[in-house]
């Protein structure tokens, strides 16, 4: 099933049973509130994108599953072609939000669930894989917006989940009945929540026999009895409450919140993993390549928006044709591309884990993470420069609308002739707003992983001593070249030693 946009808002609007706090009151329709709407609407934007001209080709998938269409946030990928696909349609549904549209969390989680489940079945636990395939094709015929929930609240970051004073700093399972289990913690940072349907809840990191309590992953609905979803705040974030249509976020943007599980309540045809520790650090290394891979397609996106946003600025104040207003977007072009083909590369190397399902090569997504980690920084940087010290200081909407000020305001902020004040102070908002927003600085740093994790993964995945025989041969040593790949450790599932090491 491919639904609607409208189908979506109306299915999330009005829930009676949601508990979501937008700084400190209960909010019930996401669709309507200020602070909300503008992330529904980005959400909203991956459901548009399958029944719009330009994105419906990429924005389908056939499920073999259902053997018919569905949305391909809900689809798993099935070839290398499959996964650029991924990175194409996350690169132009950015240009549709400018803003990260936070549905490739659950999708991501999907896959990785289809993956880990597959594994589990080769070692006798089908069960678990009949159940994930149930809950797969009900997303699927349902067309559902899922949130992953992977990132726990993690206390003191050197001791393990058993070890913490707190014993919910991890999400825990506190007890296992016939009919299901009943967990307490909290997730954090997790993307775009308020405005999903159901969440995927994926263990954070590799765990050993001691933490098998916190070895959980399990899928439930949103405004599950004892779920409290608490939204985070942005830089900017009070202009939404302004109404107006120029300063105040009046188009998309993300959000970001802390889900807290009270003695929450999920049916066992509904959990994954439930104790099974051995498959965490797996799990979580298939997620996160899964996820590193798809910022070479939404940030190359939002670069695209940005080098559009300055060179249009340029043009404004007519300085487009000097030679250093060339070079930096030139720079800037180097950037968005690299960010790119590295999320292409880490699709089209793609490894295929099982008869019908493919994985991302884990090497290039950690390399287009890494990138990502670091480039939107220098592209901001830049657009700061070519928009002008305005980007910083220019009156508010609410200036230009006064009667008072209106006709100076027209005339001080008017650059070239073609274009007017107003075109300007949109211009810079939507500068302000993408290249300094949380999607484009802070997510790009630490979602999927702070920097140093892609770091660790780099030493883990290079043949260092591979590389040292081929060296060894060009120089003339006598050493023979053995050509013996480094074993591929997410073939199988971590060992007893391997967790405690972690
Ligand atoms: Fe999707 Fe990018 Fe947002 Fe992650 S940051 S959810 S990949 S748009
Ligand atoms: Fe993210």
């Amino acid at each position: 099933v491919v639904r609607t946009g409208d189908n979506y808002l109306q299915s999330i609007s009005n829930r009676s049973k949601v508990e979501i706090y937008v700084m400190g009151k209960e909010v019930k329709d996401v669709t309507k509130h200020p602070f909300l709407k503008p992330s529904v609407m980005s959400f909203k934007a991956t459901f548009d994108a399958a029944w719009e001209e330009d994105t419906k080709e990429l924005g389908r998938a056939w499920s073999p599953f259902l053997e018919e269409e569905v949305n391909r946030f809900n689809h798993i990928h099935r070839s290398p072609e499959d996964l650029a696909a991924k990175v194409k349609l996350l690169r132009k549904l950015s240009h549709k939000t400018g803003a990260c549209f936070q549905r490739c969390v659950g999708w991501d989680s999907l896959n990785t669930l289809n993956i880990v489940t597959t594994m589990m079945a080769s070692k006798g636990k089908k069960e678990i894989r009949d159940r994930f395939v149930e809950y797969l094709k009900y997303v699927q015929k349902n067309d559902l917006a899922l949130a992953g929930a992977m990132t726990d609240a993690k206390g003191v970051r050197n001791l393990k989940p058993s070890q913490q004073p707190n014993k919910n700093a991890y999400l825990r399972i506190t007890e296992v009945t016939k009919d299901g289990i009943y967990v307490s913690g909290a997730k954090a940072n997790i993307t775009g929540v308020a405005a999903t349907e159901e969440m995927v809840v994926l263990p954070t990191r590799a765990m050993g026999p001691e933490d098998k309590d916190y070895a959980v992953a399990f899928a439930l609905p949103t405004d599950s009895e004892g779920v409290k979803i608490v939204v985070g705040r942005q830089l900017n974030d009070a202009r939404r409450m302004e109404e107006g249509e120029i300063d105040g976020l009046p188009y998309f943007y993300n959000h970001e919140g802390l889900v807290i599980f009270d003695n929450v309540f999920v049916p066992m045809n509904r959990v994954f993993l439930a104790g099974e520790w051995e498959y965490t650090g797996t799990l979580v290394e298939i997620f996160s390549a899964y996820h590193r891979q798809g910022y070479g397609g939404c940030k190359a996106g939002l670069g695209d928006v940005i080098i559009g946003a300055s060179a249009d600025l340029a043009k404004q104040i007519g300085v487009d044709r000097a030679s250093h207003v060339q070079d930096k977007l030139t720079e800037m072009i180097f950037l968005t591309e690299t960010m790119y083909s590295a999320g292409i590369a880490a699709s089209l190397n793609a490894v295929k884990m099982c008869d019908t399902c493919w994985w991302v090569n884990p090497m290039h997504a950690n390399v287009t993470k890494h990138l990502v980690a670091r480039f939107p920084a220098q592209i901001a940087q830049l657009s700061i420069d070519l928009a002008g010290g305005a980007v910083g200081t220019a009156p508010s909407e609410w200036d230009l609308k006064n009667p008072k000020l209106k006709e100076y305001i027209s005339r001080y902020l008017q650059g070239a002739e073609d274009f007017t004040a107003e075109d300007r102070l949109r211009m810079i908002r939507l500068v302000e707003n993408v290249a300094m927003g949380v999607a484009f600085q802070i997510e790009s740093v630490h979602g999927a992983g702070s920097p140093a994790a892609q770091r660790i993964m780099f030493s883990r995945l290079y043949d260092i001593n591979f590389a040292q025989e081929v060296a060894k041969k060009l120089a003339g040593r006598k050493s023979e070249v053995k050509f013996t790949p480094k074993a591929e450790p997410w073939r199988d599932s971590q060992s007893e030693a391997e967790a405690k090491e972690l």
